[in-house]
């Protein structure tokens, strides 16, 4: 089996803006890069986990999400570095878009993106971490059984550091 840390995207792995899609502003959290290196040279799968209702409410498509996170991936080329897998939540209950506006079963702090992905990668989650700045995300990590820490600024490879 393998093991994974699951991040959250804005304000884990990059500064958050609000509602973040234009990679011009893009700008990694300290330790961010470092982090997945580490990871991706320790044999731990990197997996980002996050709520992106910013499609729901029509600020942008699902198409500018996969490239946000493609673009992330070239970011990372550059430090050999690389995130395995994307999974995001584009629902949001109060959306604007009929295709999204519902009360779905991947928005954080529920765990289905978790699940799909240890289903997907065959992830031990007894060996496995999820790391976020918001309590959702620890509760989202602990709804699906992997052990989970809050990120409260700073340096993440320094947090990381002490959980891998
Ligand atoms: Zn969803």
């Amino acid at each position: 089996m393998n093991k994974a840390i699951f991040f959250d995207r804005d304000g884990t792995l990059n500064v958050d803006l609000d509602y973040l899609c234009d990679f011009e502003k893009f700008q990694w959290i300290d330790g961010a890069v470092e982090a997945i290196k580490f990871l991706n040279d320790n044999n731990y799968l990197v997996i980002v986990v996050t709520n992106q209702s910013g499609v729901a409410r029509g600020f942008f498509t699902e198409d500018d999400v996969k490239i946000f996170h493609n673009q992330m991936n070239e970011e990372l080329k550059k430090f050999d570095a690389h995130i395995d897998e994307f999974y995001y939540c584009p629902h949001h209950p109060q959306g604007v878009i009929v295709k999204y506006k519902i009360d779905c079963e991947c928005r954080k702090p529920k765990s289905k993106m978790i699940e799909d992905a240890c289903k997907k990668f065959n992830i031990d989650k007894s060996k496995s971490l999820m790391i976020g700045d918001k309590i959702r995300d620890v509760e989202c990590g602990e709804n699906a059984g992997v052990r989970s820490i809050l990120f409260e600024g700073g340096n993440i490879f320094d947090l990381i550091k002490k959980f891998v």
